[in-house]
């Protein structure tokens, strides 16, 4: 019989990942706060459950994909969460949340006897869609083989980073320099529109020279384009970096340039651009 998986979280990342585990012949069952989100993959062989609990029950692994620690609370140990419904099932949390966060959620999994795992992923929604994803893991070993299978689903990598925790840390390093990037990048093209170079000239330089990164090259795209439809939302960088800044100072170290790219984040979400993509971000800059 196909292994029962719940997965908790159907936004951009989370719609891409269920698409997989249905392809991949597991038997799953998707709960989403928003549930008009779920009609596609219920369309495609999905089980709708109208509560985290109900997802949660006689699931063997349980996955959420959720924006940040205030929806991760809600939907694992909020009314209805999925923790409290969870029987003998391995609990991933694969949403870049806090260490912090990540640690009470453990142990409270932990007083109930399950298997938790931090499994937050890099790529976007184009690696969600097409099972691409690569899972940054905290855990046990043993956990962790349980899981695999179903990770692998939606991934081209699992890299085990550690005990409990190691993903989201190993995360908020990895997105504190990619919201970085995406800042300097909104000043450096907004400089580059200004100085009377040609753009794409200058762009290629950049992109082929020792600044190029993939996030460069897909980002200066859809910055050029002006087309913001949604890989990345850009309020989910600016909580990003927020984490990130918390976190390092956790260990004494103060990220000065994610302050100051988490501003220019800040300065779009106030003038609407929280729900763009992140490449958006240069948008006020533009306009000033
Ligand atoms: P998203 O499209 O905004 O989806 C967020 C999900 O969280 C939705 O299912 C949303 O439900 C749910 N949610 C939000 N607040 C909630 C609450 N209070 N109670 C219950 N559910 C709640 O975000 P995403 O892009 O899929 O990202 C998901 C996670 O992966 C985030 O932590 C993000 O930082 C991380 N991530 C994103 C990317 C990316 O490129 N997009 C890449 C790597 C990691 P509704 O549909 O009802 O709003």
């Amino acid at each position: 019989m196909a292994e029962n998986v719940a997965l908790l979280g159907l936004g951009t990342m989370g719609a891409g990942m269920a698409a997989n585990l249905l392809k991949a012949g597991f038997s799953l069952t998707v709960y989403n706060r928003t549930s008009a989100k779920a009609q596609v993959l219920v369309g495609a062989g999905a089980h709708f459950a109208s509560t985290p609990a109900a997802a949660a029950k006689g699931a063997s692994v349980i996955i959420s994909m959720l924006a940040d620690d205030a929806a991760s609370r809600e939907v694992w140990l909020g009314e209805e969460g999925a923790l409290e419904a969870a029987e003998d099932a391995i609990l991933i949390e694969s949403s870049t949340v806090s260490p912090a966060w990540i640690a009470e959620l453990a142990a409270v999994a932990a007083q109930r006897g399950s298997d938790f795992l931090d499994a937050p992923v890099t790529g976007s929604r184009m690696q969600a869609e097409a099972g691409q994803l690569s899972f940054l893991v905290g855990g046990s070993e043993a956990a962790l083989e349980k899981a695999a299978p179903v990770l692998k689903a939606m991934s081209k990598e699992i890299v085990h980073l550690g005990s409990v925790g190691s993903g989201a840390k190993m995360k908020l390093i990895n997105n504190f320099l990619c919201g970085v990037q995406v800042a300097s990048l909104a000043e450096g093209l907004t400089w580059i529109e200004r100085s009377g170079l040609d753009r794409e000239k200058a762009l290629s330089v950049l992109k082929s020279g020792a600044p190029g990164s993939p996030l460069l090259g897909a980002i200066s795209a859809r910055m050029v384009s002006k087309k913001y439809d949604v890989n990345f939302l850009l309020r989910l960088m600016t909580k990003d970096l927020l984490y990130a800044q918390n976190e390092a100072t956790d260990c004494n170290v103060d990220l000065k340039t994610a302050k100051v790219a988490r501003s220019l984040f800040e300065v779009a979400i106030a003038q609407g651009f929280g729900d763009e993509d992140m490449s958006s971000v240069i948008e006020p800059l533009r306009n000033k």
